[in-house]
């Protein structure tokens, strides 16, 4: 017969920073400038966003970069209702897998214009393949959330 042990719950923050290199930080001044930045493998052709130092499907450096358009198609997506440590906002809100135009990979974003409350319109407008584009924050910091969310293209 197992022991049962009594526990406790205790959550533990881990607040960290780090550096971006060159890619990272390349890719990241594009986005204050409005511009999503690619990098295209030489051997193999496929294209990946967020760029990255190096191919991950050949492990080859040598890549290019591409411009990328800020628009692309559904893959996946959640609609996210409940709370937890570290949120950057508050529920309910749509996280998605977005495959941007002419890469090969997917990118994770917010999907925002829609309301959230009714979900079978939602599965309507949110249907895989469904078209977005990128809605850009005012305010650039050059991260992430230069893009505020992408929007289904009506
Ligand atoms: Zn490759």
């Amino acid at each position: 017969m197992a022991k049962e042990y009594r526990t406790i719950r205790n959550d533990v923050a881990l607040p960290y920073q780090w550096a971006l290199g060159k890619t990272w930080t390349r890719f990241f001044d594009g986005l204050k400038e409005e511009q999503i930045w690619g990098t295209k493998c030489t051997h193999c052709s496929r294209t990946y966003v967020p760029a990255r130092t190096f191919c991950p499907d050949c492990f080859t450096d040598r890549t290019e970069w591409v411009p990328v358009k800020p628009e692309g198609k559904i893959v996946s997506w959640t609609l996210v209702k409940a709370t937890y440590h570290g949120q950057v906002k508050p529920p309910p809100y749509i996280i998605a897998l977005i495959q941007l135009s002419g890469t090969d990979c997917g990118f994770h974003h917010f999907i925002g214009g829609v309301e959230t409350e009714n979900i079978k319109k939602l599965r309507q407008k949110l249907k895989k393949g469904a078209k977005v584009k990128a809605v850009w924050n005012p305010e650039k910091k050059a991260d992430i959330y230069d893009i505020a969310y992408f929007a289904p293209v009506k």
